[in-house]
């Protein structure tokens, strides 16, 4: 028997079209690539964050790591209470925290997303200072009932959600401050880069003083407590390149179209998916709500004996799955302060608990039942009506059946 498998290539356009290769040479011509102050290129992206995300402010850096830290150190994250943090999301979301100066405390998911859950989070905020909380695979956080669930300031990380919407209103713009990668594989690339957004000044002179250059420090710092930093900063240097921030502001420039392909392709996916009766449920987001594009997750609803088998299965039929993130928690890293101690000394002393691997079972079901499924940001139905057909006749071989 010959089972559907995807013959089709991933349906893609070059990554950087000519209005980058305009920008970039552009600016070659120009001769300027490292703006110290707050130049033409940076300015430009950062206006264009801010107008994205409806924020007051927006503030560039070299990587998404760099604005998480920059973020968690602006909202006061504390060495002697921990910050929220999901097992679910990319390593540096978890040791952003350290460089900040304070510990992750690893709380579940919701049974029903990817995101960190407002029950988990309200058990553990009185031994946090701050809540950082990732938009998974494109999936909005639930920023209301996170807000409810804890007074302590929550930022949020955006990086697999670049104009999302919760509720209507853009992911970014919620917490105290939103943080942004701008690393090639995200839906908007610099090659690499990070935006925070924020409407709070305080949060935004705090972010500044950590990695922007004295130069703009000096024309920028406005409260009295920090302008003693105006000359020096900080150690580190996170301004972003001049030729990212070009490039990252051409790509948001795509940004709407490709995020309405991606959706048509998905709901072409799952019309076909449902006429196969395939066992998938996926998160809700709410009527009003806007995915970003990171890959998108669906969890299977039998169980799923053998998960590296099915991801075997799945590649082999030509379906376009992202790698689900290692457990973190159970790194050498995470789960032995000793080691962690050589790069952050705070952690000699610190009331960090390594997780044990029984602590977050929503997350520890989902890493055997999710799946996370890349979509085409060009419309692309044949291509998403074949994967849609082997993804059923995958599911239907290796779990109904077994
Ligand atoms: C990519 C990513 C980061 C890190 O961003 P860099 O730009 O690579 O430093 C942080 N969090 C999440 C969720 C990411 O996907």
């Amino acid at each position: 028997m010959n089972d559907p498998a995807v013959t089709l290539p991933f349906p893609r356009e070059p990554k950087y079209g000519q209005a980058e290769k305009d920008a970039v040479l552009k600016l070659l011509d120009e001769g300027h690539l490292s703006e110290i102050n707050r130049g033409p290129a940076t300015n430009a992206l950062e206006a264009a964050f801010a107008r994205l995300t409806g924020t007051r402010h927006a503030l560039s850096f070299n990587s998404g790591t760099a604005s998480l830290h920059a973020a968690l150190h602006a909202v006061g994250a504390s060495p002697q209470a921990g910050v929220a943090v999901s097992p679910m999301t990319w390593v540096s979301a978890i040791t952003a925290v350290f460089q900040a100066g304070s510990y992750p405390v690893f709380c579940d998911i919701e049974p029903d997303s990817p995101n960190i859950a407002p029950t988990a989070v309200a058990e553990a905020a009185p031994a946090c200072s701050a809540v950082l909380a990732t938009h998974t695979w494109g999936i909005p956080a639930r920023m209301d009932q996170l807000a409810k669930a804890t007074g302590l300031p929550i930022v949020e990380d955006c990086s697999h959600a670049h104009g999302a919407l919760y509720q209507g209103r853009a992911v970014g713009s919620w917490g105290a401050a939103g943080c942004f990668s701008l690393q090639e594989s995200k839906s908007v690339s610099g090659g690499e880069g990070g935006i925070l957004t924020t409407t709070d000044r305080e949060v935004y002179e705090r972010a500044l003083t950590l990695g922007h250059h004295p130069a703009r420090l000096a024309a920028e710092l406005t409260l009295p407590e920090l302008k003693p930093f105006a000359t020096t900063g900080a150690a580190y240097k996170y301004r972003m390149p001049a030729v990212s921030a070009v490039i990252a502001r051409q790509q948001l420039r795509s940004l709407p179209d490709r995020m309405l392909a991606a959706e048509q392709n998905l709901a072409t996916l799952r019309k076909v998916l449902e006429e196969c009766d395939a066992p998938v449920t996926w998160p809700s987001i709410g009527e009003l709500s806007v995915r970003g594009w990171y890959g998108t997750p669906l969890t299977i609803n039998v169980r799923v004996p053998d998960p590296a088998e099915l991801s075997k299965q799945l590649k082999a039929a030509g379906i376009p799955v992202r790698s689900m993130y290692e457990d973190w928690t159970q790194a050498p890293l995470l789960q032995r302060p000793d080691l962690a101690a050589r790069f952050w000394p705070h952690l000699a002393r610190s009331p960090y608990r390594p997780p044990t691997i029984d602590a977050l079972p929503n997350f520890h079901k989902a890493m055997r039942q999710m799946i996370v499924l890349k979509v085409p940001q060009l419309l692309a139905p044949d291509y998403m009506e074949q994967v849609a057909e082997a993804l059923a006749a995958v599911l239907v071989r290796t779990l109904v059946t077994a």
